[in-house]
């Protein structure tokens, strides 16, 4: 009879505890992916955008508010990367936890978890000016390029795991430490792998790779696009042709969603070559993690630098 009641007790606990999932809504699929690591199976979680969009143009879908309502936290990169469709989604979803903040319509309430806490921000505008880098207003917000970044991001999410759910701390204490023990020696390993990329100058379309700069040494000296979010005028292209001529630069950096015809035809006028990168996981094939995404795109600079390296130009 005790037995029997022990194995009632028990099956009843787990199934409230499954009932109990902690519902996480994470912006992008990276962090859903970092989320689900530290988390394990205390956590639900669903992901707005997909790794194939532009963060800048996420298109809203009615299902986004559903979750966001329900959702004991959401999970954001933050610096204003999600302006095309979290400060929307907030002030419909009406979810308490995660309250608006009127002013900056940033995410105030106490499930919110900004990944960009102790980030430091590069490209930080010297002035407020709309017409100057319009969509990058707190600095260069697109830190998720930096497999450097993991770790500092790992840690903010289990952190904010642990303020909602304390109950749960030590299992996100140990979610962090599994995740880390596995992130660590791969972000070591890249970035020995991208030492040959040091010191090479390259373009990419949009104003994303500061940070992917800082890990690998690339020399990021322009952007197709005129200013972030503005598409290349053939104005700027002509100049581009230039610059990049007379500073011998032979890397295009072509993030997935953006034109690649524009690319091919720069590539064909300067002899440069085009590394195709994703600016969020799963945006290619067999990159749905932090970590795959941050390898391939390693490979690619690599695979596309490679003749610059070896001519030594
Ligand atoms: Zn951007």
């Amino acid at each position: 009879m005790k037995l029997l009641l022990t194995v009632l007790l028990a099956g009843s606990a787990a199934s409230a505890r499954a009932a109990a999932q902690f519902r996480v809504v994470a912006t992008v699929p990276d962090l859903a992916d970092i989320t689900r690591r530290v988390g394990g199976g205390l956590v639900k979680v669903d992901c707005l955008a997909r790794g194939t969009e532009d963060i800048h143009q996420v298109v809203m879908r009615p299902s986004f508010v559903t979750r966001l309502n329900k959702a004991d936290a959401v999970v954001y990169l933050g610096l204003s990367v999600e302006h095309a469709f979290l400060p929307g989604l907030l002030d419909v979803a009406r979810n308490p936890r995660l309250r608006q903040d009127p002013d900056t319509l940033g995410c105030a309430g106490p499930g919110c978890i900004d990944c960009s806490e102790g980030v430091s921000a590069l490209e930080k505008p010297a002035t407020l000016s709309r017409a100057e880098g319009e969509i990058h207003p707190q600095g260069n917000p697109h830190y998720n390029l930096d497999p450097g970044e993991g770790a500092r991001m790992a840690r903010v999410i289990a952190a904010g795991l642990s303020r909602l759910d304390p109950e749960h701390a030590a299992d996100y204490r140990k979610g962090l430490q599994d995740y880390l023990a596995e992130l660590e020696p791969e972000v070591a390993r890249l970035r020995k792998l991208a030492a040959p990329l040091r010191g090479l100058k390259a373009v990419s379309f949009h104003k994303d790779t500061a940070y992917l700069g800082r890990f690998t040494g690339l020399d990021f000296i322009d952007t197709l696009e005129l200013k972030p979010g503005v598409a290349p005028t053939p104005a700027h292209l002509e100049d581009l042709v230039k610059e990049m001529r007379s500073q011998g630069v032979k890397l295009i950096v072509r993030e997935q969603q953006y034109n690649p015809k524009v690319c091919e035809w720069l590539a064909e006028k300067t002899g440069a070559r085009v590394a195709v990168i994703g600016t969020m996981a799963g945006a290619l094939p067999d990159t749905d993690t932090f970590l795959k995404l941050g390898a391939r795109n390693i490979q690619a600079l690599l695979q596309a630098a490679a003749p610059a390296r070896l001519t030594g130009t």
